[in-house]
């Protein structure tokens, strides 16, 4: 010991610790290190210097291990076995010929300050480089203390102002972007992308990919599944992967994956703040989730409701119909949306349904539909037909939706939805569809039931030819839209001698019989009506006198032949055309002067009134 060393370490020991308070600044960098390198200098005239300082001595303040390079700074693994070697061969080759180890208080050493110094300069004893390697110790500890107590500042305001934005905020988008940010602040080294499980997000901009399901045992879907964060070391690549769930409140939905390019050491506390961060992006995901979820519903809701409002104002079930496949189309941007009314006879495709249920190729469909309600008594809810048992099907849909319309407890008819897509509907939009048919049922029924009466109301019950009323009101109609027009009136000849020869019941049935012919010989918009007791009328719309004519001529021939027993009819046929307007009732009164001559005229015949 000497009085030179003494100054020497005193001098070196204020000048160090002189700057030191300086650190916590915002720009870090190495001044810490740019520091202690220039007063070894000035204090001992040493020109070399470097510090090989052990990492997991530094743990604490591990990003900076992996952020910093410094020309005089070498952060080294501890225990491999090539350590020594390297050391020995760096002192070598870099012309270092002192090598010191640096000890902890605790006589741990945690790295290594090599220098070089010249014959003629300072070389001190023992004693002074021991003192000289615990200032050293000092000066890292002190320095490293700030570092850690700035980071943990760092990362706290970060987390806040994360937090901020995720109250402040339901934009999902700008949560996760504020949480990449971060991180990217505090570890501009590491590359971050968030694999997530829904593919809610496939438009954003940000890093994000979909979490491959596939591989079962990989360290993202052991983390996704755990739940607990992993990393991992690739010892070829040199590269460190670590992977954090994001969890929220409710699940886990997906996994923040990091990959650093080097092998790193990672502290507890940046553990510890990645963890926070990655479930900021969890809760926001979920309240994202929760928040599309709940739109969502209202907009389910107002469908229905909607609908149900809607429904209470149509009348005619062909406005229905339309109404229901448009609004089905629309909300669940189906390909194909159609109502089917299973009647005895044949299955009717209602208007308004698109036109894949007009052609022929849907009919195996359409079968198959009627078998699945009948069985089951239930809809169909088909994500890929190629994969159910209906995959001999051979259809051009993927995604098919059945729900059926009861009137009571039978099934009147089926509402289908189909999508090209496999899997496109979820079963929320199937729920929906059943509840709007379920909604819309009472509706159909309605308009059925409404229907079903009017037809009654104009249809007479015996020929099932319309009524006089129907028939007057198409005559108002037909005189106010059409140019022209002819009436004919039929009258049975000495029909009262039929009934009382054959009873009044063969009577009847002859009135069908030549109800049957009426309906037979006109064409789709003539009008066939029981004007009263044994007199039938036809009214054709657009039609020229001599076409009514000969309509009468050749009922008159052919209501003989096929009557049983036996009748002829007599005649009477009267026209107009916007030359020669008439109303309904002097058309008739035409028509039925002309009868009165027919019939005195010797019946079985018939003749016009011009
Ligand atoms: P004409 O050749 O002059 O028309 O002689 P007609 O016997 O047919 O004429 P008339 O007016 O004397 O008698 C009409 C008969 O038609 C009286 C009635 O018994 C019969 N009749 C009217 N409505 C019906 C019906 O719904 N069913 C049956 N079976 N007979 C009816
Ligand atoms: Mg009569
Ligand atoms: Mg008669």
């Amino acid at each position: 010991m000497n009085n030179i060393e003494d100054e020497r370490l005193m001098e070196l020991r204020s000048e160090m610790f002189e700057n030191s308070r300086i650190f916590h600044s915002d720009d870090l960098d190495f001044k810490y290190i740019q520091n202690i390198v220039k007063v070894i200098r000035n204090v001992l005239q040493i020109n070399q210097i470097h510090f090989f300082i052990y990492k997991d001595i530094l743990r604490e303040i591990a990003q900076y291990v992996v952020k910093y390079k410094h020309p005089n700074l070498t952060f080294i693994d501890r225990n491999k076995q090539i350590q020594e070697q390297y050391l020995d061969n760096l002192i070598n080759s870099n012309g270092f010929n002192k090598r010191i180890a640096l000890t902890t208080s605790k006589d741990e050493i945690f790295g290594y300050v090599f220098l070089n110094i010249e014959v003629d300069s300072f070389s001190g004893s023992n004693y002074f480089w021991n003192q000289f390697a615990k200032i050293i110790y000092c000066y890292f500890k002190q320095v490293f203390q700030i570092l850690i107590i700035y980071n943990e500042k760092r990362r706290y305001r970060l987390l806040q102002s994360v937090t901020n934005q995720l109250h402040s905020s339901i934009d999902m988008d700008a949560v996760l972007r504020k949480v990449l940010e971060s991180l990217k602040e505090i570890y501009p080294n590491f590359n971050f992308t968030l694999q997530l499980s829904t593919d809610d997000f496939k438009n954003s901009e940000l890093p994000i990919e979909a979490l491959d399901y596939t591989l079962e045992s990989s360290p993202a879907m052991e983390c996704f599944l755990t739940g607990k964060y992993r990393i991992q070391d690739d010892l070829t690549t040199k590269e460190s992967y670590m992977y954090f769930p994001l969890k929220g409140k409710q699940g886990i939905y997906g996994v923040l994956h990091i990959q650093a390019n080097q092998s790193i050491m990672i502290s507890e506390q940046d553990i510890e703040f990645i963890h926070v961060l990655a479930q900021t992006a969890g809760s926001a995901m979920e309240n994202a989730h929760l928040y599309q979820q709940s739109k969502h519903l209202v907009k389910d809701l107002k469908l229905i409701t909607n609908v149900s409002k809607k429904l209470n104002s149509i009348l005619k079930l062909v406005d229905l119909a339309k109404y229901i496949v448009k609004e089905l189309k629309e909300s669940f941007n189906a390909h194909e949306s159609g109502i089917i009314m299973f009647k005895d006879d044949h299955d009717e495709i209602l208007e308004g349904s698109t036109s894949y249920f007009y052609k022929d190729d849907c009919d195996s469909l359409i079968e198959i539909i009627k078998e699945s309600l009948k069985t089951t008594r239930e809809g169909l809810f088909l994500g890929d037909v190629n994969q159910s048992k209906f995959c001999h099907l051979n259809i051009p849909f993927a995604s098919i939706m059945v729900e059926p319309i009861k009137q009571d407890d039978d099934i009147i008819g089926a509402v289908v939805v189909l999508h090209k897509q496999p899997y496109y509907f979820s079963f929320e939009t199937y729920k929906l569809l059943r509840s709007i048919t379920q909604h819309s049922s009472l509706a159909f029924s309605n308009a059925i039931l409404r229907e079903e009466l009017e037809q009654l109301v104009i249809t007479d019950y015996l020929t099932k030819l319309y009524t006089r009323n129907y028939l007057d009101a198409q005559m108002i109609k037909s005189m106010e839209t059409d140019t022209q027009g002819v009436f004919l009136l039929i009258d049975i000849d000495n029909f009262k001698k039929v009934n009382d020869t054959y009873g009044h019941q063969n009577g009847d049935k002859v009135l069908v019989q030549i109800a049957d012919v009426i309906k037979e010989s006109i064409e789709t918009d003539g009008i066939g009506a029981r004007w009263g007791g044994e007199e039938l009328a036809i009214y054709l719309p657009n039609r020229t006198l001599a076409e009514g004519k000969q309509l009468a001529q050749q009922l008159v021939q052919l209501i003989p032949i096929k009557s049983e027993p036996r009748v002829t009819v007599s005649c009477g046929v009267s026209y107009w055309n916007i030359m020669n307007p008439l109303t309904p009732f002097t058309l008739f009164k035409k028509a039925d002067e002309a009868l009165y001559e027919a019939k005195n005229s010797g019946k079985n015949r018939a003749i016009a009134n011009i």
